[in-house]
């Protein structure tokens, strides 16, 4: 059976009731990486920002930020950690699969444990909404779990492959490379990968 759109916006509204496994109270250190090696340039969109940590991140580093997410219950918490920090992040409730109702273009759009959620129908919509307010030559930077990860908690394993297919039209991918994607669990860094795609 398809998950409908309210069950999974209820499902992940539910999560933020408690702490999921992926929020860890600070940036994922792979975008830390990123943004000491400049990566990161020009408006920032996080999409799924969840309650924030990696958007603020660079907002307080200096760059312009929106962060986007299907659940209201993690803006909220996003927009009360920007006030308590005293930081201008702009949080908004927004369906990831529809940006171009943002009506903005992004130099750089950070993905941390987004692209991993969507069905294979969902995905292709998500990369046509990606293009659709990447500038041309901006970069989409993602990070997700990878077929390395045992089955077991959490959302499905992507492969290096479905990265490449996923981006084969349109955009040029720079690196996919493993990487670590930090949870809250026992086990606190699971496999992934982290790519580097720029448009065309
Ligand atoms: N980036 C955050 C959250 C990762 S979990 C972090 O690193 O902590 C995935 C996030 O994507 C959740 O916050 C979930 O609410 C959000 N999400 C799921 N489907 C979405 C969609 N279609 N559009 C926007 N956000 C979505």
């Amino acid at each position: 059976m398809t998950a409908t759109r309210a069950n999974i916006v209820n499902s992940f509204e539910a999560a933020y009731d408690g702490t999921p496994a992926w929020e860890i109270g600070r940036t994922q250190k792979e975008f830390t990486y990123l943004e000491s090696a400049g990566e990161i340039q020009g408006l920032v969109l996080d999409v799924g920002c969840g309650t924030g940590e990696n958007a603020l991140y660079l907002v307080e580093r200096g760059y312009d930020v929106i962060g986007i997410d299907i659940a209201s219950a993690a803006i909220s918490k996003a927009r009360k950690k920007a006030w308590k920090r005293g930081l201008h992040g702009l949080f908004l409730v927004q369906d990831a699969l529809d940006l171009q109702n943002l009506g903005l273009k992004f130099d750089t759009i950070i993905d941390s444990g987004l692209f991993h959620v969507f069905s294979d129908e969902a995905r292709k919509k998500f990369v046509k909404s990606l293009e659709s307010v990447l500038r041309i030559g901006g970069m989409y930077l993602m990070i997700c779990l990878s077929e390395h990860e045992p089955p077991g908690w959490g959302p499905r394993r992507i492969t290096q492959a479905e990265i490449e297919s996923a981006f084969c039209d349109g955009f040029r991918i720079n690196y996919i490379r493993k990487a670590w994607f930090e949870t809250n669990l026992e086990q606190c860094e699971v496999h992934a990968w982290l790519a580097s795609i720029t448009k065309l």
